[in-house]
């Protein structure tokens, strides 16, 4: 992979810096850190869905909201460098986080790859605008890492399906306006090959949502209880007993989104030891060094997989090094993070820029098990990568 920009993409982000500058204010060290979410349905939530719904729309309108997405469904129908080039502009820019990573980076691509032409036509202009917000509906009580065992149960009744079950840590599902949403439709000896895959309407009859709090102290996601929900026959996305294969194309994108925040957070740190006066201590300066060498390395592990999809290529159980080496390295953070601030790191700090450092050790398991936990991804490792002996099934 070339790191320098090609002329093309020099004149790509040029103007999208110059749009940029345009309809937003730059990010300064004084900007607010990237916004954790509080409670549900509480007033800051709903201000930060109002501003990302707006940003969205801004973006959208001005031919940059889903820059790889083809242009028949409004997007830009450009590169995934560019894509790159676009997001690590729009960092320098004090834009609201985020909350359709769920629809446009997981659902959207699964249904490019898998849905009806109607349901593309139907669900994703709005999805890309940012006018209908969507969840993701996989994991249950009892099927998270081993998802192939789930248990809500879909039954065809005439041209509807009756869904049953519960789902959980269902994030964003409080303020979604769709979900997608597995379910068995065959036997549940029949594993993988008996799950479909649905579009759901997150405010039918029967769908339950109860807010989860965590120890970060927000409460992003959620359980979900369905009781005799319908979804419309046309909702079926790909085959019936066939939801496999469009819920890996969504998780592949999860663990590869996920992998991609590695980003810009070792500054944050070395700021943080700044202001500890800690820069002199040689073992900090070994951890700080160590904690650099690793976030380039999930860069260009991140880099690895662009330069995959640049090419055409899906990207693979690759993803799940990235998703591994990101983990590990957010391990490493939270213990530098509390190790510099002392016992001082026990106490919630009133300053912005600290809370947000702190509340990156109490959050750092969200990405370590969301998306596939680090054991689940070293074994994907193993058996898709390294080709060793399957994990032996309970
Ligand atoms: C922040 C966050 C957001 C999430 N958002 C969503 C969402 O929007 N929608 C959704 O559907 N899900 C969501 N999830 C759920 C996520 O996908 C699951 O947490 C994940 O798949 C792990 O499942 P589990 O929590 O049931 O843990 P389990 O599967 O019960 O695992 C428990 C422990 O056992 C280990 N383990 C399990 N199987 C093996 C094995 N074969 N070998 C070795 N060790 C093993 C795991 O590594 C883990 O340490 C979210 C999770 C988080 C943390």
């Amino acid at each position: 992979m070339d790191f320098n920009d090609t002329p093309e993409e020099a004149a790509f982000r040029a103007e999208a810096r110059t749009w940029l500058a345009a309809h937003a204010a730059p990010r300064t060290t004084g900007s607010a850190p990237p916004a954790t979410l509080t409670d549900a349905f509480s007033a800051e939530e709903t201000d930060h869905v109002r501003r990302s719904k707006a940003w969205q729309a801004t973006l959208y309108d001005g031919g940059w909201a889903g820059i790889t997405w083809p242009k028949e469904y409004g997007g830009r129908g450009g590169t995934t460098i560019e894509a790159v080039i676009f997001a690590e502009e729009q960092s320098h820019f004090d834009v609201p986080g985020s909350i359709f990573t769920q629809g446009i980076g997981m659902g959207g691509p699964a249904l490019m790859a898998h849905g009806s032409e109607d349901q593309k036509d139907r669900y994703l202009a709005p999805m890309l605008r940012g006018d209908e917000v969507w969840c993701q509906l996989f994991s249950e009580p009892g099927a998270g890492s081993d998802l192939a065992s789930l248990t809500t149960r879909a039954e065809l009744d005439g041209d509807t399906w009756i869904v049953n079950g519960q789902k959980v840590w269902t994030s964003s599902a409080h303020y979604s306006d769709f979900g997608i949403l597995l379910a068995r439709t065959g036997e549940p000896a029949d594993r993988s090959r008996g799950i479909s895959y649905f579009l759901l309407d997150m405010r039918s009859l029967g769908v339950d949502i109860r807010p989860l709090r965590q120890m970060t102290g927000s409460a992003h996601f959620n359980e979900v209880f369905l009781t005799d929900v319908a979804i419309p026959a046309a909702n079926l996305v790909g085959r019936l007993n066939g939801g496999w294969a469009a819920a890996m194309t969504t998780l592949t994108s999860e663990r590869t989104l996920i992998s991609a925040l590695g980003g810009d957070r070792f500054p944050r740190l070395l700021e943080l030891a700044q202001a500890h006066a800690r820069t002199a201590d040689p073992r900090v300066r070994q951890s700080l060094a160590q904690s650099y060498i690793g976030f380039q390395l999930v860069k260009y592990l991140g880099w690895r997989q662009l330069t995959a999809l640049s090419q055409g290529r899906e990207p693979g159980p690759e993803s799940s090094i990235a998703k591994l080496a990101l983990s590990v390295r957010l391990g490493e953070m939270g213990d530098l993070i509390m190790a510099l601030q002392g016992p001082a790191g026990t106490l919630i700090s009133a300053e912005p820029q600290v809370m947000y450092l702190d509340s990156l050790f109490v959050g750092q398991w969200s990405s370590r098990f969301g998306g596939g936990t680090e054991q689940v991804q070293r074994n994907i490792i193993a058996e898709r990568i390294l080709g060793l002996p399957r994990d032996p099934a309970v």
